[in-house]
């Protein structure tokens, strides 16, 4: 495996922390968006990150500049095509990430591997927007990036054993642990957390409980680290109702049917951290 400048498309919750752990373990990354704002964000995130890592004396002043030298931030997606491996982690959008990879496959070399950051969107339908389906693949990192050990490893229907090999050592090589998945709606993390959250949404349109008491209870109740509806705000709500449609149009099954408080508070643009506004104020 020969593999040392990776593209990682969109700079934000996902794609910034991506960015900062292949730099951390010395890659070189282009990180790319659309426009210079998100961009400046997702630098000034990793750069805050990494100064939390210093302070907690996980790592160096050196290694934090030295990370953040290997980040060339860029809104050209020509920028991408010297690398030699790609993670798409923009907008959780059918139409945008089939651009993407329709756009990728011209301009990356044959050989590179496409991977997607993709939570729910089908693997399969994303590999045949290219003309090399067998290297494309999942690559379903956890969030927070830099804290969470799991990436879920997506085989799409004609994948080859060479990208899953190559896709599972490079996750290694990040410190993270791959585990494999086969390519069906949500896969299996968000197969079984999204409906957990939608249902405490539902529970607290309904006025079963107040959303503390919520988050609460399965926090303390069940060992969860976090409450549903905290996570929910971490995860971004509308990353929750998109991976939501995806399960309830992939799967045909009415038990998936995104709560209407969770589609308002979307359409009333409270995203929840990045945002500001979500079940709670940050
Ligand atoms: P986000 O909204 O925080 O960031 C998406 C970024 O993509 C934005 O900065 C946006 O400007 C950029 N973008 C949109 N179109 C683009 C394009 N054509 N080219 C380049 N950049 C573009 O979203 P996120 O939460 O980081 O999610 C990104 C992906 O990761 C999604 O596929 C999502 O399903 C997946 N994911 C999210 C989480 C999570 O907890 N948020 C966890 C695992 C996977």
């Amino acid at each position: 495996m020969d593999i040392k400048k990776v593209g990682v498309i969109g700079s934000g919750t996902m794609g910034n922390g991506i960015a900062h752990v292949f730099a951390q373990s010395g890659f070189d990354v282009f990180l790319m968006d659309i426009n210079d704002a998100f961009l400046e964000k997702g630098i000034a995130t990793i750069t805050k990150n990494l100064e939390r890592q210093v302070k907690k004396e996980r790592i160096s002043d050196v290694d934090k500049s030295a990370t953040l030298a290997r980040i060339k931030p860029t809104t050209e997606l020509n920028d991408l095509a010297d690398c030699d491996f790609v993670v798409e982690a923009a907008t959780e959008n059918r139409k945008i990430k089939f651009q993407l990879f329709k756009d990728l496959d011209k301009i990356l070399k044959p050989e590179v591997i496409l991977s997607s950051n993709t939570s729910s969107i089908s693997i399969t339908e994303i590999a045949a927007q290219t003309s090399r389906p067998d290297k494309v693949i999942g690559m379903h990192f956890m969030n927070p990036v830099p804290v969470m050990k799991l990436v879920e490893i997506i085989r799409g229907h004609v994948c080859s054993d060479d990208t899953v090999a190559i896709t599972v050592e490079l996750s290694k090589i990040l410190g993270k642990v791959p585990v494999e998945a086969n390519d069906y709606p949500g896969f299996v993390a968000n197969r079984i957390i999204m409906p957990m959250i939608n249902e405490a949404i539902f529970a607290l349109m309904e006025g079963v409980a107040t959303k503390e008491a919520i988050d609460e209870i399965m926090h303390l109740g069940l060992a969860h680290p976090m409450g549903p509806l905290t996570l929910a705000d971490l995860i971004g709500l509308d990353v929750c109702l998109s991976i939501l449609n995806v399960l309830y149009e992939g799967l045909g099954d009415p038990k998936y049917r995104p709560c209407p408080l969770l589609k308002r508070m979307v359409a009333a643009g409270d995203l929840g951290r990045k945002t500001g506004r979500g079940f709670y104020t940050y």
